[in-house]
């Protein structure tokens, strides 16, 4: 078993700019879990599934092989094969993921391929459940907040530096439908583990808070 720091928090609160960064400090591997259901949704995008038509949605679970491969310590997607790291940052792919996130059958797969990753090498690994389901022995564990406003500023520049236009009411309306769904769902809904530490970020910056999480980790394992 590798070791493993778990993150888990609302879209946009700092998550994987922070578990980058932990990762490379400490020269872990960082597992984004929310490509891997984005990828899920890229597909039933691409093959025209409705989010609502569980059965549809769980037999394309069956059908489709998602595979994480790391090249320079950089994580890639892989659907059937394809690399799809570059399509899954977009607005519709994440919206079809929070929808599509819902189902257990969904969650069995991915969890499954999250695990045996984290039994092979160390993790600092992100996501909404990996604290409180995925990972739950993970020494290490981090829920990280911030206020609605902020993490949709935080959004729509990230995406305005990527040269995209971005609606700050619009992103923030959708954050608070994402967030909505992602806590009430009944399958591992997105709740602060009884063990995480929380950190809020709205008022910090990456440092700070990659700081901090360091120096859990370092307190942790002595
Ligand atoms: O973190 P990211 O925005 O990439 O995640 C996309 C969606 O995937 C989330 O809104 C959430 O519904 C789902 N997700 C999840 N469990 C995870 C990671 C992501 O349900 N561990």
């Amino acid at each position: 078993m590798g070791y493993s720091i778990a993150i888990d928090g609302p879209a946009g609160a700092g998550k994987s700019t922070i578990a980058k960064k932990v990762a490379k400090e400490l020269a872990f591997i960082y597992v984004d879990t929310g490509a891997m259901y984005r990828a899920m949704g890229l597909y039933c995008l691409r093959e025209q599934i409705r989010p609502e038509d569980e059965a549809a949605v769980c037999r394309a679970v069956k059908d489709v092989d998602i595979q994480i491969v790391y090249r320079d310590k950089e994580q890639s997607v892989l659907l059937n094969k394809e690399d799809v790291t570059g399509l899954l940052r977009t607005e519709e792919v994440g919206s079809m993921a929070s929808a599509i996130s819902i189902y257990p059958d969904v969650r069995r797969k991915l969890v499954a391929l999250q695990q045996e990753l984290a039994k092979k090498v160390d993790v600092v690994m992100d996501g909404r459940d990996i604290g409180t389901c995925v990972l739950p022995d993970a020494p290490v564990k981090i829920y990280l907040t911030a206020g609605s406003a902020e993490r949709a500023k935080r959004r729509c520049q990230e995406l305005r530096s990527q040269g995209r236009e971005a609606d700050i009411r619009e992103i923030e309306a959708d954050i608070i439908a994402r967030d909505e769904r992602d806590m009430n769902r009944e399958a591992s809904p997105l709740r602060k583990a009884q063990d995480a530490v929380e950190i809020d970020s709205s008022h910090m910056g990456i440092e700070e808070v990659a700081e901090q999480v360091i120096q859990l980790y370092k307190e942790r394992r002595g």
